[in-house]
């Protein structure tokens, strides 16, 4: 995947020309409506054609996460012209690892990339459920739909994305659908600061200061009007309010589609435009998580630990290394300064190779992030023109490991429908694919918490863990196995 920064001070001019031959075109073409045009990339299947119609189509993918850049794959082979934008001025490489189950395995097969995430993934088994203490709850799995495919986030976005372009520093922050009659379109803002990074607090700082310094350059002014020329003074006010509009105008951008897809995480701009009642909520949970080289005990499989009100697991991945994630009960925005030390306070009293993995992780590796879901499905993931998928569209807890391969799953559905249908027959289609399946998974990682970080006192702990020891493996791998199973739309053809 290759990251194209498309902050509008610094696009080359080179590609100004590309972009109004992409732009003259309306029903073929993704099509700026305000303000100058953004840099456009050919699409690297144009050669292909959808057949409906016999018009190449346009997307708009709203983000470049997993769903992003699975979304393009299924939609360029469905013969779509896909333009892909992330509102990240750069990719997040640190800290992750993701463990890919057999259903998300099919999917990757399905976008064609399969057999590179196994080669490149560490296939390994579950090595089975242990207390914080280190002692043996639940076995190991032995079916086959239990392994798992575990790389750095880095190394599976880069097989996804598989040398595309994306257009970053294109914060998404306006949405419209088709159902006024208009092709849907999204309205991006140049320049905004990315929230999630760690200078966000600082640019939110400065915009205050700069209101102020409005505020007060206002009120000198006023005081100053007296003494001034009053013609002089119109002509300045008109001069600042065209400089307003013109830094509005090339600040914001307006740009259609035939289809937007909203692929941009759990706190999604397109959803909040489109769905505004959807709510997340806080789990009550945080999680840290951090990537480690694989020492003389680290597993060679996955390995949950479970304790009081805490989990923690670890899964080895590519490049000789260990992913692991702790989650814990906690007051929702806590902090540190320090995550690893808060990591491993938190984690203190568990098992050596639980503190050894920590306390070997590089400071800056460590992540944390609160733990938000999505607890109402939403009745349909479309509206005219408009679709959403992954952690846009069903956002869940990481107790189930499934937001991902169900991501997967979403983005190879909606090529394989785009392929078969006229795109709003595709979008119910997709609706029925895939509501009830992704609402099942999410409501089973909540219940799935609730024994983890939500079991807190020491009565419940050991009935916990003794539900754990009479629960038989094989049991559990068979209803994993029935969950896990993903029929593909073009399975039922
Ligand atoms: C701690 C943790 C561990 C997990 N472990 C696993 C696991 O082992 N296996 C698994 O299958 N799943 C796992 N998951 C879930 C998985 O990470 C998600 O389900 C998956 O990443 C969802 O992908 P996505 O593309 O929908 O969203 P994201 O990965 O969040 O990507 C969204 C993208 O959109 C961009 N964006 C956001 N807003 C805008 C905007 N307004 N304009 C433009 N771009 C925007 C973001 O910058 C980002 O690049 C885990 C989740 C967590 C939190």
């Amino acid at each position: 995947m290759r990251w194209a920064c498309c902050s509008r001070s610094r696009r080359p001019r080179a590609s100004t020309s590309s972009r109004r031959s992409t732009r003259s075109g309306s029903s073929g073409t993704a099509a700026c409506r305000s303000g100058p045009a953004s840099t456009t990339r050919p699409s690297r299947t144009e050669a292909a054609r959808v057949s409906l119609g016999g018009m190449t189509q346009t997307a708009i993918i709203v983000g470049a996460g997993l769903g992003g850049l699975a979304a393009a794959r299924g939609l360029e082979a469905a013969g779509w012209q896909v333009r892909v934008l992330e509102a990240a001025e750069r990719p997040r490489t640190t800290g992750a690892g993701i463990a890919i189950a057999s259903n998300g395995l099919e999917a990757l097969d399905e976008l064609g990339v399969g057999d590179e995430v196994r080669d490149r993934a560490v296939r390994s088994m579950p090595e089975g459920v242990f207390t914080d203490q280190g002692s043996p709850l639940q076995q190991g799995s032995t079916f086959d739909s239990s392994a798992l495919h575990a790389l750095h986030r880095s190394t599976l976005l880069d097989i996804v994305g598989g040398g595309r372009e994306v257009e970053t520093g294109m914060r998404v922050v306006g949405v419209t659908d088709a159902s006024s009659g208009a092709r849907p379109s999204v309205t991006i803002e140049h320049g905004a600061a990315d929230p999630d990074a760690t200078d966000a607090r600082l640019e939110r700082q400065q915009r205050q200061d700069r209101a102020r310094g409005i505020r007060l350059g206002r009120r000198l002014q006023r005081a100053l009007e007296p003494g001034d020329d009053p013609i002089d003074r119109r002509a300045e006010r008109r001069a600042t309010k065209q400089q307003v509009r013109e830094s509005r105008e090339s600040r914001f951008e307006t740009i259609e589609a035939d289809l937007v897809i909203g692929a941009d995480g759990i706190d999604s701009a397109v959803r909040k435009a489109l769905w505004p009642k959807a709510a997340t909520d806080y789990s009550g949970a945080t999680c840290w998580y951090g990537v480690v080289q694989a020492e003389a005990d680290s597993p060679s499989g996955m390995r949950q630990y479970v304790g009081s009100g805490a989990e923690f697991g670890m899964v080895p991945i590519d490049g000789g290394r260990v992913y692991w994630w702790g989650m814990a009960h906690a007051r929702m925005g806590r902090t540190s300064r320090d995550e690893l030390e808060a990591a491993r306070e938190r984690f203190d009293t568990w098992a050596p190779e639980v503190r050894d993995h920590i306390a070997a992780t590089p400071q800056a590796s460590v992540m944390r992030r609160d733990l938000h879901w999505l607890p109402t499905p939403l009745k349909s993931f479309h509206r005219p023109g408009v679709v959403l998928l992954g952690d846009a569209a069903h956002a869940m807890l990481p107790t189930f490991g499934q937001g991902g391969s169900l991501t997967l799953e979403d983005a190879a559905t909606l090529g394989i429908l785009l392929q078969d249908h006229p795109l709003e027959q595709a979008l119910r289609a997709y609706d029925s694919e895939r509501i009830r399946r992704t609402d099942r998974f999410k409501q089973l990682s909540h219940r799935l918490a609730r024994v983890t970080t939500e079991t807190r006192s020491s009565v419940l702990v050991a009935a916990r863990n003794g539900a754990y020891n009479l629960l038989p493996t094989t049991l559990a791998e068979i209803a994993g196995d029935w969950m896990l199973h993903w029929r593909s739309p073009r399975a039922k053809r």
